[in-house]
């Protein structure tokens, strides 16, 4: 796919762009580009078309108050980084697996197909756009986010037949900010994220509305993050609101819950799946409850938890709380294999350590 490229007039002066890098945030500040392909569907027979494959400068998007992602959330998205690397070169990870599951989840949401190698050429054209937005210190890194939206203005319920798929780009520290410090987790009880035939194995926008209210409970009791249980019996642990969940168990074991549907497979859950295998470790996908969490701290089986995902890598979890109950050690320090892991996974993404699955994508 050709882009074309309308450079911003108003791009940020090197001392603004300056002050952004020096303390990045996470989510906060965009830089001056933006990748946009707009599709339309076919008449009777005839397949539909992306077109218009441009990078313009960043703004705001002029859209009909009727489109349909105002009112029906016809909306997913992606999340990845890109690295730069020692020698100035910037890299992304494992993008055709994001590109593959943008387009499950737009299975899911009715929206159209995106080519895989469209996708990757849209990121591959904002770094380039952007490049001096790329930050090189510890742990940074410049956070892509993949979007579609269904634009067309119409409010009967059915498909949309006007799509945008967009990209921006955000400059990013250390997720939770700060050194590593184990985590605490409240257990949403109250609330689940998804539900059988639902869109919990989908990138979408709608789940993570669903999942604010428990976030709130979860600050109103002093943790970063809420747990959600399987919607069915309340007792399997399925994934955090934005972030999938290992067990480190003792006899190197790693166990982390199977995907039913319910559960968002993540790029850096199956990343872990095989840094664990290739360093002889037994992984197990599985079914794990609340209760056996529960023994397992108290009995030794369970070592170490953590969570994963792209905007915080690998986060230990200190402790569960379960209303009044509290499993796991607060204080306790992050684990020698959470760390293990984490060092090896951000060491192939930052080019120290050697990419032997072949797993990185040069973007400039
Ligand atoms: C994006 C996401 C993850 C993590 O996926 P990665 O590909 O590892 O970033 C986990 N759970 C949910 C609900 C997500 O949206």
């Amino acid at each position: 796919m050709e882009f074309t490229e309308e450079l911003s007039q108003q791009r940020k002066s090197d001392q603004e762009r300056a002050a952004v890098l020096a303390n990045p945030g996470f989510g906060d500040f965009f830089t001056d580009h933006t990748a946009v392909i707009d599709w339309t569907a076919g008449t009777e027979g005839v397949s539909g078309t992306w077109a218009n494959a441009r990078i313009e400068p960043y703004g705001p998007i002029a859209l009909d108050p009727a489109a349909s992602v105002l009112h029906y959330g016809q909306e997913i998205f992606e999340g990845l980084k890109a690295y730069r690397h020692a020698d100035g070169t910037v890299w992304t990870f494992r993008p055709y697996a994001n590109a593959a599951r943008l387009n499950r989840s737009a299975e899911r949401l009715a929206l159209p197909q995106l080519d895989e190698g469209a996708f990757v050429e849209s990121l591959r054209r904002i770094v380039q756009a952007d490049i001096d937005w790329v930050p090189s210190g510890d742990g940074e890194a410049l956070y892509l986010r993949p979007f579609m939206i269904a634009t067309e203005a119409f409010l009967g319920v059915r498909a949309a037949r006007e799509v945008s798929y967009r990209v921006i780009a955000s400059p990013a520290g250390n997720y939770f900010g700060g050194e590593l410090k184990p985590v605490g987790i409240w257990v949403s009880h109250n609330y689940a994220r998804a539900g059988r035939g639902g869109t919990g194995a989908a990138k979408c926008g709608g789940n993570y509305a669903a999942s604010l209210i428990a976030q709130l409970e979860a600050e109103e009791n002093g943790c970063k993050q809420v747990l959600f249980l399987d919607p069915f019996n309340n007792e399997a642990v399925e994934e955090l609101g934005g972030m999938n969940v290992f067990f480190v168990m003792k006899n190197n074991k790693l166990v982390t819950p199977r995907l039913t549907g319910t559960i968002l497979e993540g790029i850096t859950r199956s990343s872990i799946i095989q840094l664990a295998q290739d360093r002889g470790m037994e992984v197990e996908e599985r079914t794990i409850t609340l209760g056996e969490w529960r023994e397992g701290i108290a009995n030794g089986e369970i070592q170490e938890v953590f969570a994963c995902g792209t905007a915080a890598v690998i986060t230990p979890i200190g402790v569960l709380k379960n209303g009044s109950e509290q499993i796991g050690d607060p204080e306790a320090p992050a684990g020698e294999v959470t760390m293990a892991l984490r060092t090896e996974l951000l060491g192939i993404q930052t080019g120290v350590v050697s990419d032997r699955h072949g797993w990185l994508e040069q973007l400039a």
